[in-house]
């Protein structure tokens, strides 16, 4: 078991995962957990965190949105392997650190998000994907095609449809695109 903030190893005996945060080439866990050790080609480590405790990154898939909050399905909650399926909701204010005028210019009905839970009282969980959270797969409101980063606006936020060229703004990850981890 190891708590917030405790060190676990240096970045090149490990390779960290989900529930940690490095510093120095040092790993600390970011959330309390049991550290579960992998023997790959290189250590991996995954720690255990409490099911839908506040916290946890979870990979959710948008079902609607709203003029001041979109609603979510929980998928899947990094660092365990079982999908699930459990009903979040986020709020406008919840979406950005930026100001949101509306939900619709950032989620999509059936994108993918990698967001934290920030709220779970009497099985109503909220999610917020503040910071580098956001959408990490993305689909064209027109023909359904993945939309892929528009590489062309250097430094925009945007996405676009490689079908049919329609460009869309999204409340983007960091890792767009590159969550290896959406299989549901
Ligand atoms: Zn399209």
């Amino acid at each position: 078991m190891v708590f917030i903030g405790e060190y676990i190893g240096t970045i090149e005996e490990f390779l960290p995962m989900d529930g940690t945060y490095t510093e120095d080439g040092k790993i600390y866990a970011s959330v309390i957990g049991d550290l579960i050790q992998n023997n790959e080609r290189r250590i991996v480590l995954n720690l255990k965190i409490p099911k839908r405790a506040v916290g946890s990154t979870v990979l959710a898939e948008i079902t609607d949105v709203k003029k001041n909050s979109a609603s979510a399905i929980i998928r899947k909650i990094l660092g365990y392997k079982q999908n699930m399926s459990v009903s979040a909701a986020i709020f406008v204010s919840q979406i950005s650190d930026e100001y949101v005028d509306q939900v619709s210019n950032s989620f999509g009905v059936g994108d993918i998000i990698k967001a934290k839970i920030v709220r779970n009282e009497k099985n109503l969980i909220d999610l917020s994907t503040k910071g580098n959270l956001g959408v990490v797969k993305a689909f064209c409101w027109l023909c359904r095609h993945e939309l892929i980063l528009n590489k062309k606006k250097i430094g925009s936020r945007t996405l676009i449809c490689p079908k049919c060229k329609k460009e869309e703004t999204r409340k983007i990850s960091d890792d767009y695109g590159a969550v290896k981890d959406i299989l549901f």
